[in-house]
């Protein structure tokens, strides 16, 4: 019997190949590089990842090729004790592939092939139906069509299952979507480009907020970093502090976030608490380097938790 609160995730899944190198390439240029090595990556993964470590079953629903790669990025799944059952393999296409470039001073260079991601049809969301029957939340970004996108928000309001979405990467999104979105989780940049409002005050993301809020979303979070996360529904707007650490490498905070926020709220908890719940979670993961690697265990996000307790205004 299931004891862990099931959630589904939609979305990519790719294999990053990372280079370390003296310096970025400018265009023409061969560099050699440096150490090489190969991850699992791709928001819909690394949300999972995040999920699954933070305690809760994960169904992942998304497409790989028919090749090594594939393979590859199943076990990373597996190994964390995701199902990955309803994963579709692509005949006709690859698994996706990121190449990055990252130079000493930490600055990157990556180039995305999507592949088998750009082919997850409504078709194949439908097919998750028994998962999302099951479920408490769904999650998805936005590295798979829009159509899968929308297709997974009706599927889990026919469920009556709350849908979280990060727009990520973002886009002027269709009203429909928005309608049917439960929680929205943009960071800065992306709340910039879904409102066209720079969150760089109090009243500037509560304004950016009320606008998501205007287009049918129910409750909106704008993730800030090291400030923490702004959360508004259209009872309050809160800004709920995050816990501070030692930054080490913010990549992936916003990912493990969005995961561990999906697990919180299906635990039961109330918005603000998964807010808490998700922001010392995201906290772990920057003290320490890689994404699926740094996300960290329910019981190191429960010892965290128990430690320090900021405060919110
Ligand atoms: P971001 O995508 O950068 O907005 O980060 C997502 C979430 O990760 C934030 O809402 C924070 O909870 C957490 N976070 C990111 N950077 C830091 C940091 N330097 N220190 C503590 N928490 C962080």
């Amino acid at each position: 019997m299931n004891t862990h609160p099931a959630i589904v995730v939609y979305g990519s899944i790719n294999i990053d190949m990372i280079v370390e190198a003296a310096h970025l390439p400018r265009p023409g240029e061969t560099v050699l590089g440096n150490d090489f090595r190969m991850s699992c990556g791709g928001k819909g993964a690394n949300q999972a990842v995040a999920a699954a470590k933070a305690g809760a079953d994960v169904a992942f629903i998304g497409r790989i090729g028919q090749d090594g790669f594939g393979g590859r990025a199943l076990e990373s799944l597996s190994k964390v004790g995701i199902d990955t059952s309803r994963i579709g393999i692509d005949p006709t296409s690859h698994t996706g592939v990121a190449l990055i470039s990252v130079a000493p001073s930490g600055e990157n260079q990556i180039t995305v092939s999507s592949g088998a991601n750009a082919f997850l049809s409504k078709t194949d969301i439908r097919r998750s139906a028994p998962a999302l029957a099951q479920a408490r939340i769904a999650l998805a970004q936005l590295e798979i069509p829009l159509s899968a996108v929308c297709e997974a928000a009706m599927l889990a309001a026919e469920n009556g299952i709350p849908f979280i979405l990060n727009p990520a990467p973002a886009f002027a999104l269709p009203r429909d979507l928005l309608e049917l979105t439960s929680f929205i989780t943009p960071n800065e940049s992306e709340c910039e480009i879904l409102t066209g409002i720079r969150p760089d005050s109090k009243s500037a993301l509560g304004k950016a907020a009320e606008q998501l809020m205007a287009q049918g979303v129910k409750g909106v979070l704008i993730t800030l970093g090291k400030r923490g996360t702004y959360f508004a529904t259209a009872e309050r707007h809160l800004l709920i502090e995050a816990f501070p650490v030692q930054a080490r490498d913010t990549t992936g905070a916003g990912d493990t976030f969005n995961g561990a926020f999906a697990v919180a709220l299906a635990d039961g908890l109330a918005p603000e608490e998964a807010i808490r719940f998700a922001n010392a979670a995201a906290a772990l993961s920057v003290t320490r380097t890689g994404t699926h690697d740094a996300a960290p265990l329910r019981s190191e996000i429960q010892s965290h938790l128990a430690k320090a307790s900021p405060q919110t205004a």
